[in-house]
Parts: structure tokens; sequence; C-alpha cells
């Protein structure tokens, strides 16, 4: 019999991360989450997966400097093994370069770059052949239509280069790395029917927000062996955004 696989899912609790662990459930994975805060909707989260039949624990984002190491290691204690990595945590900070802080420019890097190299140092120390990471980028990593949004863009940017270079390192072991860039995805970090939200439809060829559901096919797309020589890659599903 095959040992059961174990994904984990980082930004679990809410949005795009909650729609990626319940699709990789179903694809038959046991799920570790990650949250900041919420415990509530991390509890919920989890009751839905082990609806499904799958085991499923939410871990509390730690806040030491090597906590989101710590983080892979603990749920590789608890699982016994890890196979897709989803780096899905992520903050949108709304600010002119004029108006930036230095506080917010150390909150975002801190979590949308370095906390996603930690945690893929960690994971493919644990990861054999057929071992998948997958970043959530942004289409703001390749097209900044708007003012406010250069420290974002920035870090989602350094996903596609990271990427990129991280699969040279990990191809002749048989694991891939890609980042999935979407566009607005109607979540709390998003609503559709939020201030900003008729001026993001003026800049899609698809004039509809997506939903979260949109990019966790493609994350179980890219966790099932189908997918096997993708890799390096950034896969963009914005409608049409960046077009
Ligand atoms: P939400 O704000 O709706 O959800 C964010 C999730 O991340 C929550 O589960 C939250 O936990 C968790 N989180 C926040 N900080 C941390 C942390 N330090 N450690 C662990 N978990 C944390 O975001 P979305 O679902 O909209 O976005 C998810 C990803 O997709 C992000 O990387 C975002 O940049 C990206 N993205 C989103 C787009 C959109 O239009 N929505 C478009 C393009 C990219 P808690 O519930 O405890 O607060």
């Amino acid at each position: 019999m095959t040992a059961q696989r174990v994904a984990i899912v980082t930004g679990g609790s809410r949005g795009i991360g909650a729609s990626i662990a319940e699709a990789l459930a179903k694809d038959g994975f046991d799920i570790a989450i990650s949250y900041a805060r919420n415990a509530t909707a991390a509890d919920a989260t989890v009751a839905r997966i082990t609806a499904l039949g799958r085991t499923a624990r939410a871990y509390r984002a730690g806040e030491g400097t090597d906590a989101a190491r710590e983080l892979i290691e603990q749920v590789v204690q608890d699982f016994g093994r890890l196979d897709t990595l989803v780096c899905n945590a992520g903050i949108y900070p709304y600010a002119k370069v004029q108006e930036m802080t230095v506080a917010q420019v150390d909150a975002t890097l801190d979590l949308n770059v370095r906390a996603v190299m930690l945690e893929t140092m960690a994971a493919v120390t644990h990861m054999k052949r057929g071992g998948r990471i997958i970043l959530i980028g942004s289409t703001f990593g390749e097209r900044a239509p708007f003012p406010g949004i250069s420290l974002y863009s920035a870090t989602k940017a350094a996903l596609g280069g990271f990427v990129r270079g991280a699969a040279r390192d990990l191809g002749p072991e048989g694991i891939t790395i890609n980042v999935i860039q979407p566009g607005p995805i109607d979540t709390d970090m998003n609503p559709a029917d939020g201030a900003g939200a008729d001026m993001l439809r003026g800049f899609l060829c698809m004039p509809e927000y997506g939903k979260p559901a949109d990019i966790a096919s493609m994350a179980s797309f890219l966790a099932r062996p189908e997918s096997d020589n993708i890799t390096g890659a950034a896969l963009t599903v914005d409608g049409g955004l960046a077009a």
C-alpha cells in the first residue's frame, strides 16, 4: 500500500489557501494548514477536510525569525512525511512609495518572500522524487496597473525569480517548483464588492472576479503526477489582467 501523501498549505484558514487545502484533500492528501490569528476559521477548514475523510491539523504561525522553518519541521514530525508545500500566506500593503513605512517594507518582505524561502529550504530536505512546491504570487508580480502597489508587486515578482533559480537546483532531485499568479479573486483580502473592485474589473479581459476555486484547481493540477514536466514556471490565472 502506498503511504498517505501529505501537503502543507500556509494561510489555509481562509480565502485561496482554504480552497487549495480542500482541493488537495479531495485529491487524497492529508493536510496541514497554518494561520495567523483566526483560529475559528482555521478550525472550520480542518472540520471541512476531516468531513472528507482526510486527516487535517491547523498550526498557528510562530513569530520568531526561524518560525517558517520550524512550522515545516513540526508538520513533518506530526505527519511523518511531506509531499507538497503550498506557500500561500501573504499580505497586501497598499501605499505609494512616498508613503511607505519601514515597518510595512519589513513585514511584507518577511511574509511574502522570506518565509517562502525558509519554508522551501526546510521542505526540500524532506521531499522525495515527485515532491511539489507551489507558491502563490500575483499577476501584479508582472504588471502594476495602478499606483500604490510597488511593495506588493516587488515581493510577488521575487517569487518568479526564486522559482526559476530553485527549479535548476531541484530538478535533478525530481522536485518541481512553480508560482501561480492570480488576478483579482473574491476573498477577504480583495472582496468583489470592495472599494477598488470596479477599477480592477476594468483591467480584466473576463470582466468578473475569479473565485478561490479557480486558483485551487491550478494548484491541484500542479500537485499531480501529470504536471511532472512543469517547473520554474509562472502560471498566470488572472482573467486576462496581464494580457
Ligand atoms: P486572505 O487575506 O483572504 O487570507 C489570508 C490567509 O493568510 C488567511 O488564512 C490568514 O490567516 C493567513 N495569514 C496571514 N498572515 C499569515 C502568517 N503570518 N502566517 C500564516 N498565515 C497567515 O488572502 P487571499 O486568500 O486573498 O490571498 C492568499 C494569497 O493569494 C496571498 O499570497 C495573496 O497575496 C495572493 N493573491 C490574492 C489575490 C486576491 O485577489 N485575493 C490576487 C493575487 C494574489 P488568518 O485567517 O489567521 O488571518
